[in-house]
This record gives structure tokens, sequence and C-alpha cells, in this order.
């Protein structure tokens, strides 16, 4: 836990040591590289190669925010959208997926820590009646609310906004063989540990982290024949009662969530953190200009 706390207030004291050039080529490219579908890296430092795009709407699934070209992925994360849409619809579900990775994966400035090898994806909890009528139009696609689970302030669900329908949402992401983990808030994790039912071997993937109250982060394992992608171990621990998931409910979470607010707020504008050393493949898939 100690390592977890030195990571996070770590993170504040090397953004205010960062250098000022802050340009990342990463974010200028607008298409994918050429070259088969190749990974080079893991989650949180690497890049996609031949990346696709998804099919943007299918049977329960719609991709939003189009207009940030953040779609992009390997095609093992667009079929999992595609399985889990297909499941969860008949269910009276439809899903707004959100940001995988940019055209060639790789670091973003701000957005998010990882999402750089195409196998992270956001699918938001917000669920809109019209789409279990009609795919919304691109436009009305890019202006949707954000629809909370939990309040980050009271580190508790919202329990208006909560509905059961969330537990099946997730148990069916996190029972789909392709999926290695998944993010959500913590007390999140906690309702659903709170009914014994749910204490199944699918918990284990279902992780707390921070913020994660208004969508839900799935990442999925390395896909077959992918040499230099690099994965993690699975959680195996359904992990309701131990030490580490009650952590984020001590005093001592309380303190750094309080640090954490006051260093945003004394800091509006900070200096991103450094980007991460790639795999030297990486500087071959930024560099195609062919596909420019
Ligand atoms: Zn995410």
């Amino acid at each position: 836990m100690f390592k977890k706390l030195l990571a996070l207030l770590g993170l504040s004291f090397t953004t205010l040591a960062m250098a000022a050039d802050t340009f990342n080529p990463w974010e200028s490219v607008l298409r994918p590289s050429v070259g088969a579908l190749q990974i080079f890296g893991n989650y949180n430092a690497g890049c996609v190669q031949g990346a696709a795009a998804p099919k943007e709407t299918g049977i329960g699934y719609q991709f939003v925010k189009l207009s940030r070209n953040k779609f992009w992925g390997h095609s093992s994360a667009h079929q999992f959208v595609e399985r889990l849409g297909q499941t969860l619809r008949p269910q009276g579900m439809s899903l707004f997926i959100a940001d995988i990775s940019m055209p060639r994966g790789g670091p973003f400035t701000w957005d998010h820590a990882s999402h750089q090898v195409g196998l992270d994806i956001d699918i938001e909890y917000l669920q809109d009646s019209r789409s279990l009528q009609r795919p919304l139009t691109v436009a009305e696609r890019e202006i949707l609310p954000k629809y909370y689970l939990a309040d980050e302030e009271a580190n508790d669900i919202i329990r208006e906004n909560w509905d059961e329908k969330y537990v099946t949402m997730l148990r069916t992401a996190a029972e789909d063989s392709n999926v290695l983990m998944m993010f959500v808030h913590p007390a999140i994790k906690r309702k659903i540990c709170g009914n014994p039912a749910n204490r199944k071997k699918w918990l284990a993937k279902v992780q707390p982290w921070w913020g994660h109250n208004e969508h839900f982060h799935v990442r999925l394992k390395c896909p077959a024949g992918q040499p230099y992608c690099q994965s993690k171990p699975e959680p195996t621990d359904i992990g309701c009662d131990s030490e580490e998931f009650l952590w984020w409910f001590s005093d001592e979470w309380r303190q750094i969530f309080e640090e954490r607010k006051k260093w945003q707020k004394d800091n509006p504008n900070p200096q991103p953190d450094p980007l991460p050393a790639l795999p030297a493949q990486c500087q071959g898939v930024l560099k195609d200009e062919e596909s420019l």
C-alpha cells in the first residue's frame, strides 16, 4: 500500500519538475500506420501498427465522440464491443463506447495513462432510451451527458442512479474470456460485493481505481499472434475483504484524496508527465508517413 501512496504523491512532484517541451507527436497523427496489425509494448507504454477503425454502431453499442479520433484499436477490441452489445441488447441495454486508442496508439498527454496499444476500452454507464429505437446521430453522440454511479467526494454510490443492470453489464464484460481486468470506482465494487451472490470468479477482474464513476474501463489480454505485446497477470482474488480493497475506504485514502484535491486547486495549469519510453519498433510506427 505504501508503494501506491508514493506513486500517487510522486505524480504531483514529477509533474512540477516537467520540462517545458510538451509536444506529443502521437497526438498529431490522424491515420493509422500501414503494415500488419501488430502491438508493441504494454498498456502503459506501447503503440499499435495497422490499427483498425470499428464499425461505429452495431447491435447494442454505439461509439461516441467520434471527433476525438480515439476509437482505433486492435480488431479484438472491436470484436469484444460487438459481442458485449449483442449479449446486452436483448436485456434492454445499449452501450456508449468512448476511447480506445489514437490512430497509432502511443501515450496521451492528458487523457489516459494507458490506452496505448488498442486493447483498453472505456464504456459509459449512461443509458439513453433513444438508442434502443435507433442509432443516435454522430452529432447527438458528441454531446451526451455523463451519468454518475458514484460520488467521488462521498466515496459512495449514488443510490438514485444505481440499478442492478449495472451488475449484469459488468459481469457480462468480465466473463468474456478475452478480458484481462476492468477498472471501476471503488464504491461500485463495494456495492457489488455487498451481494454474496456476486462474489464469484468474475469479480476478481473488477479492480478499484480512481475516477471511473461515469464509465468503466475494460482491458483485454494480448491477442494470439502478438509476440511483442506485453500483458499482465490476470487478477484471481475476488478481493471484497482484502486489505488492499478496504484501503480505498480508509483514513489514509481520505488524506491522499484531500491532498490530491488541494494540489489540483493550487496547480490549475500543471505540466504533463514526461512521455514513457516506448519499444524501439514504435519509432517506425510513428514515422510511417505513407499513410499520413
Ligand atoms: Zn480507460
